[in-house]
C-alpha cells in the first residue's frame, strides 16, 4: 500500500467505544458489488459460455477461500473452510446454472439463486440462518469476480492498518488479526454494534458513528483515539508516534494495576463486575474486582419457554454468589422486555417495547415472577457468609413501585435497591431513597430515556452518549440525594467502563462502578493517577459543557 501524509490537519469525530491510540495508514473495506436485477436476457448462443464463466468464477472464489483457510488457524480457519464449502455447494450452483441456461446473466443468476437459498435458511433459523450471511458473502465474491472487481470485504493487509468501513458484518471479522488491524473506525454502528463487540474482544481501539469518514483516502496516515472518539488526519508523524508510545506506556500501567479501586489521594471507589452467569462471575473473580455490581439475571433465561422453577433459578444464582464468597453481589431482578424479551414474561407484541411492559412493570402483571425470583435468591444464599445479597429492580419509575419492591425484599431479609434508568427516579431520588438502601444508575437506559434516542439505533450514538451533560446532570442529582441520605449510589451502565468518564462519575459523587470485568484495570489505573479534587473539577466542567464532545474535552483537561 502507498502511504500518504496530508498536510492539512483535520479531525473526524465519532463515538469512542474501545480506548487506545493507533497510528497507521487507512485501509477501506472493499465495497460489495451491486447487481441490477433488470438486466436483459441472454441470447441462446451466449448461455453456454455464460455458464462456463460462472463455473470458473465460483471455482476461483472457492480456491481463494481454501488457500486462506490453509494459512489460518482456530475459529478463522473453520469459518473460511465452511465458506469455501458453500461456494462449492451443488444445490446453489445447480440453481444458478439452471437460470443461466434459461437466459439469466451470471451475476443476476447468482443473486437470484442466493435469494432463494437465503429465504430457506432463514426459515430454518438458528445455525442455518447464520449461513445466509455466508452465502451472501459468496454471492458478492462471485459477482465481483465476474465483473473483474477486487474481492469485496476486509482486505488482508501485510502491515498494520487502521480499518475503515461503513459497518462490519459478523462474517467480515473472522480473519481480523490485531497484529495487522490496529484500530477500527466505522461510519455507522453504535456502542453495542457488532463492530464494537469485536474490537472490545480483540482489544483494538475503535470509533463508531464517525461523521465524514468517506473523506479519508486509502493509504492516508491517520491517528485514531478510541477514548476521545476521533480520527485525526494530517498529524505530524513525530507527534503521532509519541502519542501512541505514551498510550502504550499507559497500557503497561493498566496491566500492572492490582486494586482495590481508589483515587490517587486514597478515596475508595468500589470497582465491581457486570456478569450474566456463574461462568462469567468465576472469570471475573480471577481479576482485581471487589464483587458483582450487576448480575443480569434475565440473560440466563433468554431461550426459556416457561418460567424456570425456584430451584432451577436458585442453582443458577448460587453459581454467581459462590464465585464471590463474602463479597458484595447485586442481583438484578428480571429486566425482561425491549432488547431482552423473555417468552414467559413479556407481551407477545408491543408497538414500542422500550417504553412498554419491561423490567419491574412485568411484575405488576404477574407478581409471582418477582416473588419466585426473590425466593430463589434467598435459597441460593443459604449458608453464605457475609452480608445478605443486594437485590435491585430495573425500570422503576414511581416511588410506590420502589416501596412495594423494597417491602418484598425486606420480608426476605434481602437488601433492596433500584436502578436509576428512568429520569423520574433521578428527579425524585430523595423520595425513592426513603424506601430503598441503595441506587444503581443504568446509564445505558438513562441516556436512552433522557435523550429520547433508541440505544440500539446506529444513527443516534451521539445522543445516547453518556457524556451528554443532561445525563451527567441526572447522575449528579442522584448522587447528591444519596449523599444526603447516607446511602450508596453506584453506576452499572457502560459509562462506568470508560476511564475518564469513570473519574467524572466519581467526581459527581458516585461511590461504586460496575462494568465488564475486562474494563476494570483501565478504570482502576486511571482513578489511581488522579486526585478526588481533579475528579470533582472534571465533573463540574463536564456538567457545564454544551454537548458531549465538549464535556469530554473539558474533563480530559481537568484530569490531565
Ligand atoms: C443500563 O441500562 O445501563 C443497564 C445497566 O441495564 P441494561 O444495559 O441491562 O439495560
Ligand atoms: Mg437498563
Amino acid at each position: 500500500m502507498t502511504t500518504t501524509h496530508p498536510t492539512a490537519a483535520s479531525t473526524i469525530e465519532g463515538t469512542g467505544v474501545v480506548p487506545g491510540l493507533a497510528y497507521a495508514p487507512a485501509a477501506w473495506t472493499r465495497p460489495r458489488p451491486a447487481v441490477a436485477m433488470d438486466a436483459p436476457p441472454l441470447e441462446e448462443d451466449q448461455r453456454e459460455g455464460e455458464a462456463s464463466r460462472f463455473d470458473a468464477a465460483t471455482r476461483v472464489v472457492a480456491e481463494r477461500l481454501t488457500e486462506r483457510a490453509e494459512r489460518a488457524t482456530g475459529p478463522a480457519k473453520e469459518v473460511l473452510e465452511a465458506t469455501a464449502a458453500l461456494a462449492r455447494d451443488r444445490g446453489w450452483l445447480r440453481a444458478a446454472t439452471r437460470m443461466i441456461k434459461g437466459g439469466t446473466p451470471a451475476p443476476q443468476a447468482a443473486a437470484a439463486a442466493t435469494g432463494q437459498f437465503v429465504e430457506t435458511f432463514e426459515k430454518l433459523g438458528g445455525l442455518m440462518a447464520e449461513r445466509a450471511t455466508d452465502l451472501r458473502d459468496i454471492r458478492d465474491r462471485v459477482v465481483a469476480e465476474l465483473d473483474g472487481l477486487p474481492e469485496p470485504g476486509i482486505p488482508t493487509p501485510e502491515s498494520p492498518v487502521v480499518l475503515l468501513a461503513e459497518d462490519l458484518a459478523p462474517a467480515d471479522t473472522a480473519e481480523l488479526d490485531p497484529k495487522f488491524v490496529v484500530a477500527l473506525v466505522t461510519s455507522l454502528g453504535g456502542p453495542t454494534s457488532h463492530t464494537a463487540i469485536i474490537s472490545r474482544q480483540l482489544g483494538i481501539p475503535c470509533v463508531v458513528a464517525a461523521t465524514g469518514l468517506d473523506a479519508v483516502e486509502e493509504g492516508e496516515m491517520v491517528l485514531v483515539d478510541g477514548a476521545a472518539g476521533s480520527l485525526r488526519r494530517g498529524v505530524p508523524e513525530e507527534e503521532a508516534r509519541a502519542a501512541v508510545e505514551a498510550d502504550r506506556a499507559r497500557r503497561e500501567v493498566t496491566r500492572a494495576w492490582q486494586g482495590p479501586g481508589a483515587t490517587k489521594d486514597g478515596r475508595p471507589v468500589k470497582l465491581m463486575a457486570n456478569v450474566q452467569d456463574g461462568a462469567a462471575a468465576r472469570a471475573a473473580s480471577a481479576g482485581p474486582v471487589e464483587g458483582v455490581g450487576l448480575f443480569r439475571t434475565e440473560l440466563c433465561f433468554l431461550t426459556a419457554d416457561h418460567e424456570p422453577s425456584v430451584a432451577t433459578q436458585a442453582r443458577i444464582y448460587r453459581g454467581v454468589l459462590e464465585a464471590f464468597p463474602g463479597k458484595r453481589v447485586v442481583v438484578r431482578t428480571l429486566d425482561a422486555g425491549s432488547d431482552k424479551p423473555l417468552r414467559f414474561a413479556n407481551l407477545e407484541h408491543e408497538e414500542n417495547p422500550a417504553l412498554g411492559v419491561r423490567g419491574i412493570r412485568v411484575a405488576a402483571r404477574d407478581e409471582g415472577l418477582l416473588t419466585h425470583q426473590l425466593d430463589a435468591v434467598v435459597q441460593a444464599a443459604e449458608g453464605r457468609d457475609g452480608e445478605a445479597p443486594w437485590v435491585m429492580a430495573p425500570m422503576v419509575a414511581t416511588v410506590p413501585e420502589a416501596a412495594h419492591f423494597a417491602a418484598l425484599c425486606r420480608e426476605r431479609r434481602l437488601v433492596p435497591g433500584i436502578m436509576v434508568e428512568v429520569p423520574s427516579v433521578a428527579l425524585l431520588a430523595r423520595h425513592f431513597l426513603e424506601h430503598v438502601d441503595f441506587l444503581s444508575i443504568g446509564t445505558n437506559d438513562l441516556s436512552q430515556y433522557a435523550m429520547a434516542a433508541d440505544r440500539l439505533s446506529p444513527h443516534l450514538a451521539d445522543l445516547t452518549d453518556p457524556w451528554q451533560p443532561a445525563v451527567l446532570s441526572l447522575v449528579a442529582m442522584t448522587a447528591a440525594a444519596g449523599k444526603e441520605a447516607g446511602k450508596p449510589v453506584g453506576v452499572c451502565g457502560e459509562a462506568a467502563a470508560s476511564p475518564d468518564l469513570a473519574c467524572v462519575l466519581v467526581g459527581l459523587g458516585i461511590t461504586s462502578l460496575s462494568m465488564a470485568a475486562t474494563a476494570v484495570p483501565a478504570v482502576g489505573a486511571r482513578l489511581a493517577e488522579v486526585s478526588f479534587e481533579a475528579c470533582e473539577e472534571a465533573g463540574r466542567l463536564a456538567l457545564q459543557a454544551p454537548d458531549s464532545r465538549q464535556a469530554r474535552q473539558a474533563a480530559a483537561g481537568a484530569l490531565g
